[in-house]
């Protein structure tokens, strides 16, 4: 068995275990000017000075910036307005308030969305906590930096309209019915791949002027298998 001791595995006293060893001759001769070869090898390294903001900041590819509540392909909102990211956020920087769907007039899949989401950057500190926290994926963290500042404090709190993402390519805006046929759980599985021309011709009937309709590209409806949970 290994006795536990605190004595210093370098051979020194305790009293001096953290010294380093006295320079020889020719380290105290060119001690006075050690420093100055940092500065001449720096001289003709390149140049890494960022042009930004007239270039792009070159960042990390897990580079946590703004947040961005995501949708399904279909359109709907991935937020059900849980609030876990709320409670998961060590700078209370998050307010969110749910709301229930209408049936067959959805904003997410499932029984509830986030009907008021907001994000404090005065208060954000960029943790990612949140984003850990959301069982939907509903919300992530993007590249962008260069927005988040800004003349009013008031304009640093962003609402849901600011935080959601475009439209994906061919879906449709909400509110409308689930894609025919599936639950939330076929959302979540990613089983949901576009809008259906059932949606489509919903979307039509309830608000003709809606402009997604103009880009809509219908899908067949997935073809689930249901599994059976006892
Ligand atoms: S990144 Fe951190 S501080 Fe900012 S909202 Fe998320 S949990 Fe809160
Ligand atoms: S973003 Fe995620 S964790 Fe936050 S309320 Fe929406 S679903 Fe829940």
């Amino acid at each position: 068995m290994t006795e536990h001791t605190d004595a210093p595995r370098t051979g020194r006293s305790d009293h001096n275990r953290w010294l380093r060893d006295a320079p020889g001759t020719l380290g105290r001769v060119f001690a006075p000017v050690a420093g100055y070869g940092v500065t001449i090898s720096s001289m003709f390294r390149p140049t890494v000075t960022e042009l930004y903001p007239f270039e792009p900041a070159v960042l990390m590819p897990r580079y946590h910036g703004r947040h961005q509540l995501n949708r399904y392909d279909d359109g709907l909102e991935k937020c059900i307005g849980c609030e876990l990211c709320a409670w998961a956020c060590p700078a209370d920087a998050i307010y969110v308030e749910a709301a229930s769907n209408a049936p067959g007039e959805q904003y997410s899949p499932g029984e509830r969305y986030g009907r008021v989401y907001q994000i404090n950057y005065l208060r954000c500190i960029f943790c990612g906590l949140c984003i850990e926290a959301c069982p939907t994926r509903a919300l992530t963290m993007t590249h962008e930096i260069d927005e988040l500042v800004g003349p009013t404090r008031t304009g640093l709190i962003y609402d849901k309209q600011d935080l959601l993402a475009p439209l994906p390519d061919g879906a449709l805006a909400t509110p409308h019915p689930m894609v025919e046929g599936t639950e939330d759980a076929d959302y979540y599985r990613g089983a949901v791949t576009g809008p259906t021309q059932a949606q489509v011709d919903w979307v039509r009937s309830h608000r003709p002027d809606d402009p997604s309709l103009a880009d809509a590209a219908p899908v067949p409806a997935p073809a689930l298998s249901k599994e059976v949970v006892h």
